[in-house]
């Protein structure tokens, strides 16, 4: 199975040991994504996000995944994008590194990704994508882990754009064949 790879899905479904939410820095819910994953993980995910006390932008912490068919999930706080000066990419990229580093410390081998800021929040698609690729390739071989990453995209053109960074190669050859 390949290490890294993009899957056109709802997040909320994927059977992998962890799914990432996008989050907001009070851990206790809102839209998106993260209202999509307190709903199918049920009240007990927001009474363990209490406790937590919330999260700095671009850190992340672990819970359980309570109703969800994923064990765990990684909550992390992407920056609100303001133009892309205000250091955006550091904090972006930390969302990934620190999920990351999370679950190669509690062992997992799969780990499911949305696309971090690029919602609400308003980050624009294709600098986030390199940013969610070239970090968690950079994860992984810095830290030699076997670990599956699955990058989760809610539409089909979010799915087009992790597909070409993640392979530009396979992308031309798709373009001249059709
Ligand atoms: P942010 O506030 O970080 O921008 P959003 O939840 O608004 O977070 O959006 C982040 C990404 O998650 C967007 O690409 C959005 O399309 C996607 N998304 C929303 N719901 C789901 C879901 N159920 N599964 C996977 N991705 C989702």
């Amino acid at each position: 199975m390949e290490q890294i790879k993009a899957v056109r899905a709802d997040i909320t479904k994927l059977d992998v040991d962890a799914i990432v939410n996008a989050a907001n820095s009070s851990l206790l819910g809102g839209g998106g994504v993260d209202g999509a994953i307190h709903r199918a993980a049920g009240p007990e995910l927001v009474k363990e996000c209490r406790r937590l006390g919330g999260c700095e932008t671009g850190d992340a912490k672990m819970t359980g995944g309570y109703g969800l068919p994923a064990r765990f999930v990684i909550h992390t706080v992407g920056p609100v994008w303001q133009g892309g000066m205000a250091g955006e990419a550091d904090m972006l990229a930390g969302c990934y590194r620190r999920s990351m580093e999370l679950a190669a410390q509690h062992g997992l081998e799969r780990i499911a990704f949305p696309a971090i800021s690029t919602g609400v929040y308003g980050y624009p698609m294709v600098p986030a994508t390199r940013i969610a690729v070239a970090t968690v390739r950079d994860f992984l071989s810095s830290y030699k882990t076997g670990i599956h990453v699955v990058f989760c995209c809610f539409s089909e053109n979010d799915l087009r754009v992790y597909e070409q960074v993640i392979d530009p190669s396979e992308e031309r050859r798709g373009g001249r064949a059709g």
